[in-house]
C-alpha cells in the first residue's frame, strides 16, 4: 500500500489525485490539507479516512468538526498545519497541489523528511528551484512532475542520458485569446479569460494560461526539473493539446508524449513511477483527429512569456518578483479591480523596480514577495 499526503485536496489537481486513488484501491491517504472549502473536505475525510487534516484558518476547525462528529482524525491549521501534513512520518509521497508560493515551505520540509514529491505547485520550483533541487538530491528525494508538459518531458526522457538532450520543446495551447492583438484583449472579461479551450483547471492557472504567464512559469520549471538553460527550452504552440511536450536529442531525433488532455494521467504516472498502470480514460483516435498544427508563440502581444524568460535568465529573486507580481495581479483581475492587460504591466513594473538579490534563501524569497505586494498595492 502506497501512502500519500495531498496538499490542496479540494482543488482541481487535488480532486483528480483523489480520483486516481479511488480508481486504484492501493493508495492510502494519510493526510489531507485544504483551504476554505470545508464541505468538500468533510466529504473527502469521510471517503478516504486520513489520520491528519489541515485547514487554512483556525475558524474552520470547529466547522469541520461539526460536519464530521462521528469521524476520528487529528486536525490542524495554517502554515504550521500544512507543514505537519507535508512531513507526516507515514507518507511516502506528498502531492503538492496548493496554488502559489504558499507551497514553498511545506515542500522544503517534506523533502527534509525524505518524502518524494509529486509536484503540481509550479510556483515553488519557479521561485525556489535553486534550493529545492539540491535539497532533493541531498535527501535522495524524487521530484516527480505532475504538470502535463513536464510529465511528457519526463516520460520522453525515460532511459535517455541527460547529456544527449539538445533541447526541450514545450508545447502550449495558446489559451483562449490566441491570435488576438493587445488592443483586442483590452476589454476581455474575467469569464472570457476563464474559458480554456482544452483543459479544465483552477481559476489562477486558467488566467495564467490566458496571459501565457503559465507557459513562462513552465519554462522556468523545466529549467530546474531537467537541468537545462532557459534558452534550451523552446515553446511551440500546438492548439489542440494532443502533444503534451517533446524532447529533441543530439542526433536530431524527437521523442514526444501524446494523449487526450486528462490530468489524471500525469498524476497517476507520478504516483506509480516507474510503473505504468492501466487507466480507464479516453484514447486518442487518430482517425478522428482533424489535424495537429504548430505555430510560434506571439511574445509581442503575450508579454507574459517573454518576461518570464527574462526573469529566468536573470535568476536570483527575479523569478520570485515575476511570480509574486503575477499572483497579486491575477487576484486583482479575478476580483474585477484591474483589466486583463494590467496583469503583465504589473509584472513588468515589479521587475524593473524591485532590488535584485542573488541566490536568495527562503526568507529572502518571502521578503521579495512582500516587497512586490507593497509596490503594487
Ligand atoms: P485550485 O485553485 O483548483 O486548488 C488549490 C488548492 O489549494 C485548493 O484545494 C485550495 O483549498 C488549497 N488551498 C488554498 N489555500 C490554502 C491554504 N492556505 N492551506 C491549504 N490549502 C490551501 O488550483 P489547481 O489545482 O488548479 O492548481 C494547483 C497547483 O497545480 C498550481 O500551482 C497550478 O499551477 C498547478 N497545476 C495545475 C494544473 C491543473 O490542471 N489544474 C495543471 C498543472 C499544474 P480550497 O479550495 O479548499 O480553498
Amino acid at each position: 500500500m502506497k501512502k500519500i499526503s495531498v496538499l490542496g485536496s479540494t482543488g482541481s489537481i487535488g480532486t483528480q489525485t483523489l480520483d486516481v486513488v479511488r480508481n486504484n484501491k492501493d493508495i492510502e491517504v494519510v493526510a489531507l490539507a485544504a483551504g476554505r472549502n470545508i464541505n468538500a473536505l468533510a466529504e473527502q475525510i469521510r471517503e478516504f479516512s486520513p489520520k491528519l487534516v489541515c485547514v487554512a484558518e483556525e475558524k474552520s476547525v470547529s466547522e469541520l468538526k461539526l460536519l464530521t462528529p462521528d469521524l476520528r482524525y487529528e486536525i490542524c491549521f495554517g502554515m504550521e498545519g500544512l507543514v505537519r501534513a507535508a512531513t507526516m512520518a507515514e507518507a511516502q509521497i506528498v502531492v503538492t497541489a496548493v496554488v502559489g508560493m504558499l507551497g514553498i515551505v511545506p515542500t522544503v520540509e517534506a523533502i527534509k523528511t525524505g518524502h518524494d514529491i509529486a509536484l503540481a505547485n509550479k510556483e515553488t520550483l519557479v521561485t525556489a528551484g535553486h534550493m529545492i533541487m539540491p535539497l532533493a538530491k541531498e535527501h535522495n528525494v524524487r521530484i516527480l512532475p505532475v504538470d502535463s508538459e513536464h510529465s511528457a518531458i519526463f516520460q520522453s526522457l525515460n532511459g535517455e542520458d541527460a547529456s544527449s538532450v539538445e533541447k526541450i520543446l514545450l508545447t502550449a495551447s495558446g489559451g483562449p485569446f490566441r491570435g488576438r492583438t493587445r488592443a483586442q484583449m483590452q476589454n476581455v472579461r474575467v469569464e472570457d479569460a476563464l474559458k480554456h479551450p482544452n483543459w479544465s483547471m483552477g481559476r489562477k492557472i486558467t488566467i495564467d494560461s490566458a496571459t501565457m504567464v503559465n507557459k513562462g512559469l513552465e519554462v522556468m520549471e523545466a529549467k530546474w526539473l531537467f537541468g537545462v538553460d532557459i534558452d534550451d527550452v523552446q515553446v511551440v504552440v500546438q492548439p489542440q493539446s494532443v502533444i503534451h511536450s517533446m524532447v529533441q536529442f543530439v542526433d536530431g531525433s524527437i521523442i514526444a508524449q501524446l494523449g487526450c488532455p486528462d490530468m489524471r494521467l500525469p498524476i497517476q504516472y507520478a504516483l506509480y513511477y516507474p510503473e505504468r498502470r492501466f487507466m480507464n480514460t479516453e484514447r486518442l483516435d487518430f482517425a478522428r483527429l482533424a489535424g495537429i498544427t504548430f505555430e510560434s508563440p506571439d511574445t509581442e502581444n503575450f508579454r507574459g512569456l517573454s518576461l518570464a524568460c527574462e526573469a529566468g535568465r536573470k535568476g536570483g529573486n527575479m523569478p520570485t518578483v515575476f511570480n509574486a507580481a503575477n499572483e497579486y495581479a491575477v487576484a486583482r483581475f479575478l476580483e474585477g479591480s484591474i483589466g486583463f492587460l494590467e496583469i503583465t504591466d504589473m509584472i513588468e513594473r515589479a521587475m524593473s523596480c524591485i532590488k535584485y538579490i542573488d541566490n536568495p534563501d527562503v526568507e529572502q524569497i518571502l521578503e521579495t514577495e512582500r516587497a512586490v505586494y507593497g509596490l503594487l498595492r
